[in-house]
């Protein structure tokens, strides 16, 4: 294992590669990859063990991190995606705030913590609000963002904000077929009340083995 040095403090500790594998599984409809990326999930972020730092790496120097590591304010004792993602924020990074607390979603999910997960699931919405707000984008299109945005909010047991998600999206023009689809699938899911994780290998017209749909 590599060694590191925060570039929070200036401490070393050893860090295990984050380096994380393509492919292997239909994605979920929020993006969340199959197979072995899915299990590598808590290795997509380097910790430092020193000022408890949490980045993709924590070498890579951000003017004023060591200053918010420091502050009061900073989350700690909290997982460290959402320590992330409060950097973030803090460091005007809205759109990828909202990306780590989708990822703390996740690790919830995998937690058996449903509240948890809601929870960090409504802040990824209100941080991708935020950027959007500055101008940032969350994901590659517009499509793209109504989908994704859809799925966050039904996974959070919000169907009627869902379903006017999906509804708006549907309402852009010239919408590529698989986002199309995914945003009727999250129609039919939102009335049905359902809150649980899909894959776009469900789609009517899934993509073929080896074609990724990306949605990030
Ligand atoms: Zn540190």
């Amino acid at each position: 294992m590599p060694i590191r040095k925060c570039a929070g403090c200036g401490e070393e500790s050893r860090q295990e590669s984050v380096h994380v594998p393509e492919g292997g599984g239909a994605p979920d409809l929020d993006t969340r990859p199959g197979g072995e990326a899915r299990a590598a999930l808590e290795r997509w972020v380097e910790v430092c063990p020193g000022c408890g730092l949490a980045a993709p790496e924590i070498e890579a120097a951000v003017e004023g991190v060591g200053e918010l590591v420091r502050s009061e304010e900073f989350p700690r004792g909290e997982h460290p995606f959402r320590r992330q993602s409060w950097l973030l924020d803090q460091l005007g990074q809205h759109a990828d705030a909202g990306w780590s607390e989708l990822y703390l979603a996740w690790h919830c999910d995998d937690a058996g913590d449903r509240a948890g997960a809601a929870g960090a699931r409504m802040r990824a919405i209100t941080c991708w609000q935020h950027g959007k707000s500055h101008g940032q984008n969350f994901c590659d299109s517009m499509g793209e963002e109504f989908a994704l945005a859809a799925d966050v909010c039904r996974r959070a047991g919000l169907f009627d904000e869902a379903g006017e998600t999906g509804l708006a999206g549907l309402e852009l023009e010239g919408l590529p077929p698989v986002v199309e689809e995914v945003l009727r699938f999250q129609l039919t899911l939102a009335q049905r009340r359902d809150d649980g994780a899909h894959t776009v290998a469900e789609l009517r017209q899934a993509p073929q083995g080896g074609t990724r749909v990306r949605l990030d």
